[in-house]
């Protein structure tokens, strides 16, 4: 297993279920977590209650009913999804990445999984028996293995290697992100609240809970922007940046008085990028791997959650014909994972784009198509990640309830 990120560590759990011998290669001295907060859709809560972890990261995260943007001051509602509006659908959890991390961490090592640190995976080889060994950074080269699963993420170098690796497309717009200490006032403790100027400004705050068992309540907060526009935004300084986000936002400055310089911030970049055929012989990608795009409908860390769960499924199936069962993995997860990449790719541009026209369709028309029904069902359904029914495919049932 490459990667202990969300994508590396769930499927480790579920192929040591299978009775494999999982090894986890990370290249940090420490497994450690990336990023501020994230929503656990209803499909990726499934998949931890699956592996038993539903109450523990049910303890650290915060329920989300609804995903609300306003355009003009906070004046116009232009966005607002209600899981309520499909009540079988769920809701979200908002979670810190770092309690993620830490329940799926610790069932890892509950587990007896060996993780191996300090393990940069640079390239895989062919070794004579028809397996792959994977060489490192500071140039050692591991054992061989049946199976490498590349949890890499989004900047995976093992990539190239699948049958059919298709092509990634950085995009122009990311965000620069902090997890901060949680103020109530003029906020919703169960919505992600984002508050847009056309296109190409959007700031936002979630509530993701505790980053770990006793913690304070937390929120992320993001304003998104070009990324090569970061430097110039440093160069003008911190004053700057806080008065133009006070400006989209006043409300805002409890959250910004917590941010004294730019090194509190993270930029997040993102690329679009779906992996027609997500196995090679001997090799199968998991997770960022496997699909990237910018994080508009939440749905990353589940989808590699459902990943984790389809991998086991085909290994289950297969277990003496590695091949098909790699096959039977890339067809579990095929048209789900196709879906949500194209609706994100659609979607992003009406939310963080240069475009004038398209925020203008968004505030006259989407705004108003969005209230008549169905159209909150199926933005619910959208949201929650249960389009075309992942859970009912991977044979799972949704969780207990947030
Ligand atoms: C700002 C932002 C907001 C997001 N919001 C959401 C959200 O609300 N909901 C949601 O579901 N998703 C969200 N996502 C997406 C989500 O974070 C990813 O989809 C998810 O983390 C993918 O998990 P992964 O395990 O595949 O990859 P990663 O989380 O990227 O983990 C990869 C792991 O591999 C390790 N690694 C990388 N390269 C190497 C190497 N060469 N050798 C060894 N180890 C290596 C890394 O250190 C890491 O531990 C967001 C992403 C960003 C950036």
């Amino acid at each position: 297993m490459c990667g202990a990120g969300p994508a590396g560590l769930a499927t480790a759990l579920y192929l040591q279920r299978l009775g494999h011998r999982v090894v986890v290669l990370e290249r940090f001295a420490e497994p450690r977590p990336i990023g501020s907060g994230i929503i656990l859709q209803p499909t990726g809560q499934a998949v931890l209650h699956d592996l038993g972890l539903f109450e523990a990261t049910r303890a650290l995260g915060t329920p989300i009913d609804r995903l609300c943007g306003t355009e003009g001051q906070g004046r116009r509602v232009v966005l607002d999804v209600r899981y309520g509006a499909l009540p079988k659908a769920g809701r979200g959890l908002g979670i810190h990445r770092a309690a993620l991390f830490h329940v799926l961490h610790e069932a890892v090592l509950a587990a007896g999984i060996a993780i191996r640190v300090g393990c940069g995976v640079m390239a895989a080889r062919d070794a004579e028996d028809g397996r792959r060994s994977l060489m490192l950074a500071d140039g050692r080269e591991t054992e061989a293995f049946d199976l490498v699963v590349d949890c890499l993420g989004a900047g995976s170098p093992l990539k190239s290697l699948s049958d059919k690796p298709g092509r990634s497309r950085t995009l122009r717009f990311g965000a620069v992100w902090a997890s901060l200490p949680w103020r109530g006032e003029n906020f919703d403790a169960t919505a992600l609240l984002q508050r847009y100027r056309a296109a190409s400004v959007m700031v936002g705050v979630l509530p993701i809970g505790k980053a770990a068992p006793g913690g304070e309540d937390l929120a992320a907060f993001f304003w998104s922007l070009p990324v090569e526009d970061f430097e110039a935004v440093k160069a003008k300084g911190i004053v700057a940046w806080k008065k133009a986000v006070l400006a989209e936002w006043p409300e805002t400055a409890v959250y910004l008085d917590n941010i004294a310089e730019f090194s509190d911030l993270t930029l997040a970049r993102y690329a679009h990028y779906t992996m027609p055929v997500p196995v090679a012989r001997g090799l199968a990608f998991v997770g960022d791997s496997a699909h990237s795009t910018s994080p508009q409908l939440g749905q990353g860390a589940n989808m590699a959650l459902l990943d984790a769960r389809a991998l086991y499924l085909g290994l289950q199936k297969h277990p003496d014909d590695l091949k098909a069962a790699l096959a039977h993995y890339a067809r579990l997860r095929c048209w789900h994972v196709r879906l949500y990449q194209l609706m994100s790719a659609m979607f992003t541009p009406f939310y963080q784009s240069d475009s004038k026209t398209l925020p203008v369709i968004r505030d006259l028309f989407v705004s108003f198509i969005a209230r008549i029904p169905p159209a909150p069902q199926f933005l619910a359904a959208l949201v929650a990640g249960s389009l075309l029914s992942p859970l009912k495919k991977l044979g799972l049932k949704r969780g207990p309830r947030v």
